[in-house]
């Protein structure tokens, strides 16, 4: 997997359709498209900046619309500015992100020509009746045909899934995850839904029609969600999205949190120390807990959530840290009733 990226963001040009939660200008925070001379003037700042051993570990990536969807000509405009940094000493390849319905043999042999090596596609869920509800314009099987012709090629296959979208529940969205599982992608992000003025989601929430989940019920869906994804092996590379002042200014309602993936890390460590508690066969009342130091903030939780979860049902929590140990977290002493 690549570690870094250089990231161009193409807002919405070229995609044949407004998915209920697409605002793209407010998500991507540009209207301008980058063309030729802003491609290699931004890459060939990056050669310099980035050093060798670094850059076989870096794509070149076009985020924002949907790719493989845009018009061929600024498509291989794109694609063809790139090349010069593709190669030997220089960067892995290029990372694209489209629409299941936007795959065909053609296009993946273009891509595949062009230094293309990891495909993300915008799935968001795996039921028909939610991708209908929120005018995502495809349907499972594409998600499943796509993605299965995209490992057929031996691209490096990405699956984006939303939580907690219109008409969704978390039964589906926990189906979806599964479902996307068994289509063993090679990574996978999360988005918990956003919801952003000038959008058909925004004015269906507006009107009461669209009831997003509570903000704690997104928090522990998505959290579930992360520890199935790990759990078989695909890393989650992104739970939220990023914190942008645009998309903070825009958005209405939702689950937007600045460190949203932090907060659902949280919440399987509160999960995983009432585990450990509830092993002991006794009614614990005070428990030590070791954990590694760079997890400390985050078994704690945000402004000591977790620490007062347990206060709240009669338990002390205190916390160790221990550099040494394998585990994450440790059941280390407990006082009991
Ligand atoms: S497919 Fe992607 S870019 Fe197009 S409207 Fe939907 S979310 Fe926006």
């Amino acid at each position: 997997m690549a570690k870094n990226n250089i990231s161009f963001f193409i807002p919405h040009v070229g995609c044949p359709h407004k998915c209920s939660f697409c605002n793209q200008h407010s998500i991507t925070g540009q209207t301008d498209i980058p063309h030729k001379h802003d491609i290699e003037k931004t890459l060939s700042k990056a050669m310099q900046e980035i050093d060798v051993a670094d850059r076989a570990d870096t794509e070149i990536a076009f985020f924002g619309g949907s790719f493989t969807a845009i018009n061929r000509e600024y498509m291989y405009e794109l694609l063809s500015s790139a090349q010069p940094f593709i190669g030997k000493e220089k960067f892995k390849g290029i990372r694209i992100s489209t629409r299941p319905d936007c795959i065909d043999e053609d296009i993946l042999n273009i891509l595949k020509e062009n230094s293309v090596t990891t495909i993300e596609l915008g799935c968001q869920s795996m039921n028909d009746i939610v991708l209908t509800a929120n005018e995502r314009g495809h349907t499972r099987r594409d998600i499943i045909c796509s993605s299965k012709l995209i490992k057929e090629y031996g691209f490096r296959l990405g699956l984006q899934m939303m939580v907690g979208l219109y008409k969704s529940t978390p039964e589906i969205d926990l189906h979806t995850a599964k479902e996307l599982i068994r289509l063993e992608p090679d990574e996978a992000r999360i988005y918990p839904v956003v919801i952003m003025e000038n959008t058909s989601l925004g004015d269906l929430y507006k009107s009461g029609e669209y009831v997003p989940y509570s903000f704690d019920c997104a928090v522990e869906l998505s959290a579930q969600i992360l520890s199935l994804f790990e759990q078989n092996g695909i890393p989650v590379i992104k739970l939220g999205l990023h914190a942008s002042e645009v998309v903070e200014k825009d958005c209405i309602g939702g689950f937007y949190h600045p460190a949203f993936r932090e907060l659902c890390e949280s919440e399987l460590y509160k999960k995983e120390i009432s585990r450990l508690i509830e092993d002991v066969d006794k009614k614990v009342i005070k428990a030590v807990i070791s954990v590694r130091p760079k997890l400390t903030s985050k078994v704690i939780g945000q402004k000591k959530s977790n620490i007062e979860y347990f206060r709240d049902i009669g338990i002390e929590i205190k916390i160790v840290q221990d550099n040494k140990q394998k585990e994450s977290i440790r059941l280390i002493g407990i006082e009991a009733e």
